[in-house]
């Protein structure tokens, strides 16, 4: 039951959804439920007719027990219906204080999961709340006063708002917790303990993640009472379509590399997947700097001017994107040429989320990961988790290959103009051309001054044939004539069509300000307006005693040092130690040990520096 629209946009949103309905969907219709029948309506009129897996096991479970729910299912399964529904059909209007709390790990997340469930409310009067960090609390504390049936909310505002005492979680019937892995990696496990306990003992509590990790298990045992575990089958995944190629690069390679690889590609529209949005803002800009048109999403841009560079996004008017996992993951796109990953996923696994959406729908994708030099151990499990699917090494392109791209390009740039009659308007002109010069003649001068101009307009290109990366010199002013953006038309890349022709390409080396110094450097997280737990402050930190000194490593599971390794790392230089705690994250890792151990590790590692410049071995603040 897909509704009528006109727009084409709207339709190729609801034709991947449908996509993706027909894989999982199952027999059970939503009115086999006794849902009241304004909700009814609303699932007819959202054109909802069958339940996904996840929504037919949850649903009875809500409303024909009185059990907890441990829900293993990926994003997009259907999720926020599957707890959503039976919460909307059971609590009742007007309460004071909620009846029922979702948590979810970023504003995007909230906002969705409350537009979804309120969608669902059809004619009856729940109120629902989204309340996240970036926004002024003291609207939420006013909206709270007012009285509210559910809040959906991440971690940081929630755990501010119980604190301000606006927020009161006694009188809750619901807990639920929505992409609980996620919220862990993003180092929210102590808000989410502590806003747990500070609810009643008698809510019910439903947890859904698309992974099981350590602290899910935790959660799991200290907080839930009998429950249901319902685990819905991964999708397997299908590299049928999707073309897998990696990369070794250090890191200040990788940005003249996604450059080349840009370049040489025929059309591109995809996702650049980078860790940090340190990392995300430094090649998005790299990328505008080489003028292509290129934007940036992160939990740092404003809410509303992420909206705007989605939406041009999703109109493919702008064809590459540079976001970190948890700003995409709001992103309804599917259907990309390409997805990039300038650096590897933090927790594997999501590596083939990323990839997944491209080599859609009948269509053929390329998923290019740049791995640093020491991580070809990486490929080999991201070849087993799909499904022991091939990775292959790729061999950057050449000066002969963009000119090949360029060459083959413009036959069909040809085929194309000749296919529509437009050249024929140029009859004249050409007559003359060729009485004066002949047809060969005539041709490879035309074809001189067109891609003398191409290798201008191709900064990789041109930037290997000079042997330097940024250069100084701007051709740009001598050009004029052609309008670049006519190519848009026929589905080139806005990197050769509406591109901003006016800047000059600066004098500087950009390989200085695009060297590597790590996450580290981003300090603010402000999903939720908090720290962020991933850098140098602890990450997630436990309560320290008095005696106890937390250490930050610059080595992490990326660099192949799970918890042992990390504690040998240490132990190689400083010597024997007893850790207390250690957890190895993507780029970096915790340990805790006594002070005396402590000073002594720091001072063993004194003279040990990252590539940054930066201590290997410090003090978490
Ligand atoms: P979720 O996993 O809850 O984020 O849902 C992903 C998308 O699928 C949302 O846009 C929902 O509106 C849509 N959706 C969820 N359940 C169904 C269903 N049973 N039939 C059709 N669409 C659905």
């Amino acid at each position: 039951m897909i509704s009528d629209t006109d727009n084409p946009m709207v339709y190729s949103v609801i034709f991947l959804k449908s996509e993706i309905y027909k894989k999982m969907k199952t027999e059970t219709r939503f009115d086999s439920f006794n849902f009241d029948k304004e909700i009814i309506e609303a699932l007819e009129k959202k054109g909802f007719e069958f339940c996904s897996e996840i929504q037919e096991k949850s649903i009875p479970t809500i409303m024909q027990t009185n059990k907890d729910i441990l829900g293993l299912a990926q994003t997009g399964t259907g999720k926020t219906a599957a707890f959503g529904l039976p919460l909307i059909q059971k609590i009742q209007t007007g309460n004071r204080v909620p009846k029922a709390i979702v948590l979810a790990p970023t504003r995007e997340l909230a906002i969705q999961v409350c537009d979804e469930m309120q969608s669902y409310t059809g004619k009856k009067r729940l109120k629902l709340m989204p309340v996240y960090g970036g926004t002024p609390i003291t609207n939420h504390i006013k909206d709270l006063k007012a009285g509210c049936d559910i809040v959906v909310g991440t971690p940081g505002r929630v755990m501010d708002l119980i604190k301000r005492g606006a927020l009161k979680l006694a009188e809750i019937d619901y807990f639920v917790l929505d992409e609980a892995d996620e919220m862990l990696n993003m180092g929210f496990i102590d808000d989410i303990e502590t806003i747990l306990a500070s609810a009643n003992d008698y809510k019910r509590v439903f947890l859904y993640s698309a992974t099981m990790p350590e602290g899910i298990k935790k959660i799991t045992k200290k907080y839930m009472g009998e429950h249901e575990t319902i685990e819905i089958a991964k999708k397997k995944f299908n590299s049928e379509l999707i073309k897998q190629v990696y990369y070794k690069l250090r890191y200040s390679e990788k940005f003249d590399a996604l450059a080349k690889i840009i370049d040489v590609e025929d059309f591109f529209y995809g996702i650049v997947f980078c860790k940090t949005r340190n990392d995300v803002d430094e090649v998005a800009q790299f990328l505008r700097k080489m003028k292509y048109e290129a934007d940036a999403i992160h939990g740092d841009i404003a809410q509303n001017k992420r909206e705007k560079i989605l939406q041009k996004f999703r109109d493919q008017k702008l064809h590459i994107l540079v976001a970190t996992d948890v700003a995409a993951r709001g992103i309804d796109v599917s259907n990309l040429s390409h997805v990039v990953n300038f650096s590897i996923p933090q927790e594997l696994e999501t590596y083939v989320h990323r990839i997944g959406r491209t080599g859609r729908a009948g269509n053929s994708g390329t998923a290019i990961t740049f791995i640093g030099p020491k991580e070809e151990w990486v490929v080999r499990k991201l070849e087993r988790i799909t499904n022991n699917s091939t990775i292959e090494r790729g061999t950057l392109p050449t000066v002969a290959d963009l000119a090949q791209s360029n060459s083959n390009r413009i036959e069909k740039e040809v085929e194309a103009i000749m296919s529509t009659g437009a050249h024929k308007k140029f009859q004249e002109m050409t007559t003359s051309l060729i009485a004066k010069y002949g047809p060969e003649g005539a041709v490879s001068a035309l074809l001189h001054k067109m891609l003398h101009k191409e290798e201008v307009k191709n900064p990789a290109h041109e930037r290997m044939e000079r042997g330097n990366f940024g250069g100084g010199r701007d051709d740009r002013g001598s050009r004029g004539g052609r309008d670049s953006r006519d190519r848009d038309s026929r589905g080139r890349n806005d990197r050769f069509g509406g591109r901003d022709d006016r800047g000059s390409r600066g004098g500087r080396d950009s390989r200085d300000r695009f060297s590597r110094d790590g996450d580290r450097r981003d300090s603010r997280d402000r999903f939720g307006g908090r720290d962020d737990r991933r850098s140098r402050d602890g990450g997630g930190k436990p309560q320290l005693s008095g005696d106890d000194m937390r250490l930050f490593i610059a080595k992490g599971t990326h660099d192949g040092y799970k918890n042992r390794e990390v504690v040998s790392y240490i132990e190689e230089k400083a010597g024997k130690i007893r850790s207390k705690d250690v957890k190895a994250c993507g780029a970096f890792s915790f340990v805790t040990v006594s002070k005396s151990e402590g000073e002594k590790i720091l001072k063993a590692f004194k003279n040990e520096k990252s590539s940054n410049g930066r201590a290997v071995i410090e003090q978490a603040q």
